[in-house]
């Protein structure tokens, strides 16, 4: 076997999670090789795409400690905002991390996994922050969790992660495409096959860790998996996590893991486009309309389907976007008036599809709903039901709706002062929930609850924490957590 094609671990996929994996195994003495799909331009998967981790912090110093940008803390309306922070949130500890999974998943997350990625969150956030990771603070975001991002956001973060790989002299080789698995005389993975611009190739490892999505790029997987409405839908990421790394998993006697048939999807631009490029100025979370919680969001019979403000839009986005799949031509509108666009709760749509006028009726002929009628009668029906109390974006207000159907818990606000606004949004499709059994430390299990020798699952590959909803900046947080113990376990078995 030539030098060129061993090393002690082989990471597939060059996201979050292969890169955690990737240092962790480099820090504890393997020659790490990472093999990725995609060309250099488009690395990263929809990891380059996002914004912020979700980690327990103690105190705002937990969180300054990872702000350290010199020129800005100069700044003073910088250090005003800062301060202001500083006031607004206290502590995001354990049992509130542990709460919002088994809320949102309704109390289906695994257990042994979700206790691990949450007590495992701050230090690998700070192991993070040792290797040269940066953040800035999130000065819109209210909610105790998320309060600081990436410095660069995704993309700035993968960056980071490649300089800190390349200096670790891990080697990354593009337009690699791992296609199968390899298996010794002894039953042990031990390699993979990889499609190349120059025909296959083959790679030799000790260990192999699956770091390459999940099935969200795959029409036909969409459509067996979670149902035939998702066969078209857009992607809200790359086009490149096609299922193969589970497919080839599985066949080699890895057990698919809990809910196969539910996926985190949100509400987005109906003029979006098919899927998201890293590195492109209008990807990432450009065409995504968060701010439904403030509208009242109807279907095109004019209809009211979900509480819209039931919580933080961190917990309830990743499955409001089946809720508006299910609707009629799979399309909503968030409607707003003057009073929003006043709150600001609008200022983060940039160039949106939009239609307004001064008067309802005409707004509803400009978005074609099918009973005009219905819908003046709706809306007027839920500003009545509008209950007196301090609006307030900020915070959960309690600012409900009584005695109509779907309620409304916060930021419920009459529809009566003109202009108004409607959005048409659609379904846009993040990552799947489905992934596969493992250990704590990623490393796959069959039907019999062995362990499979050499070959480990992380990132959106490592199955059980999500069902049905998901909590914002949980993706990304697991990647890492379980991409570093996977990387730190697999350098401790080399031979
Ligand atoms: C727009 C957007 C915003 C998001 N914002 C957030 C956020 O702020 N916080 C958060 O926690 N989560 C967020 N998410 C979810 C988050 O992106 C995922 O949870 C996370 O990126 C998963 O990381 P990963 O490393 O498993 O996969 P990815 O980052 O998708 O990486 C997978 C890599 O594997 C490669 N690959 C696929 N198949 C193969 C193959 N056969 N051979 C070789 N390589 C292969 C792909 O090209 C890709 O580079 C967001 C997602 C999107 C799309």
């Amino acid at each position: 076997m030539s030098d060129t094609n061993y090393a002690d671990v082989i990471i597939v996929g060059t996201g979050n999670a292969g890169f955690a994996a990737a240092v962790s195994a480099s820090e504890n003495g393997a020659k790490v090789l990472m093999l990725e799909k995609v060309s250099e331009e488009y690395m990263g998967g929809n990891s380059a795409l996002t914004i912020h981790m979700r980690f327990t912090y103690n105190s705002f110093s937990d969180l300054l400690s990872l702000v350290k940008d010199k020129k800005l803390t100069y700044n003073k309306l910088y250090t005003q905002k800062l301060q202001e922070l500083q006031e607004a949130v206290t502590e995001y500890t354990e049992s509130d991390y542990l709460k919002d999974i088994m809320d949102v998943t309704n109390g289906k997350s695994d257990q042994i996994l979700s206790k691990e990625l949450v007590i495992n969150s701050l230090p690998t956030i700070k192991w993070m922050n040792k290797l040269g990771h940066l953040w800035s603070p999130t000065f819109d975001n209210p909610t105790s969790a998320n309060v600081v991002s990436f410095n660069g956001k995704g993309y700035g973060l993968i960056q980071r992660w490649k300089k800190i790989a390349l200096k670790k002299r891990i080697d990354i080789k593009y337009n690699h495409h791992v296609i199968d698995l390899v298996k010794n005389n002894n039953d042990k993975i031990s390699g993979v096959i990889t499609k190349t611009n120059n025909g296959n190739k083959i790679y030799y490892a000790n260990s192999i860790i699956l770091a390459c999505g999940s099935f969200e790029s795959n029409s036909k997987m969409r459509a067996k998996y979670l149902g035939e409405k998702w066969r078209n839908v857009k992607l809200r990421g790359i086009p490149h996590n096609t299922g193969e790394g589970l497919e080839m998993a599985i066949s080699h006697g890895a057990i698919p893991y809990d809910n196969w048939s539910t996926c985190h999807a949100s509400p987005q631009d109906i003029n979006r486009p098919d899927y998201d490029l890293p590195g492109h100025n209008k990807s990432g979370d450009y065409w995504s309309r968060y701010a439904y919680p403030f509208s009242v969001m109807i279907n095109i019979n004019g209809d009211r389907f979900i509480d819209e403000g039931e919580t933080w839009r961190g917990l309830t986005y990743a499955k409001t976007g089946k809720a508006i799949l299910e609707q009629e031509n799979n399309i909503a509108f968030q409607l707003f008036d003057s009073k929003h666009i006043q709150a600001g709760v609008l200022r983060k749509y940039k160039k949106p599809t939009k239609y307004s006028s001064e008067t309802l009726i005409d707004l509803a002929n400009q978005i074609k709903i099918k009973n005009k009628k219905k819908f003046i009668n709706n809306i007027n029906k839920f500003n009545k039901a509008v209950q007196p109390g301090n609006y307030n974006p900020l915070k959960l207000d309690g600012k409900s709706i009584k005695n109509i159907y779907p309620l409304r818990s916060n930021w419920a606000l009459p529809l009566n002062n003109p202009p108004y606004l409607a959005y048409p949004v659609i379904c846009g499709m993040t990552f799947c929930y489905g992934g596969l059994k493992t250990t704590i430390n990623g490393e796959l299990i069959n039907k019999n609850g062995d362990i499979i020798n050499g070959i480990y699952a992380v990132g959106e590959m490592l199955g059980g924490l999500w069902y049905n909803n998901y909590p914002s900046g949980g993706g990304m947080m697991a990647g890492a957590v379980f991409g570093k113990k996977a990387g730190k376990h697999a350098s401790a078995n080399i031979n």
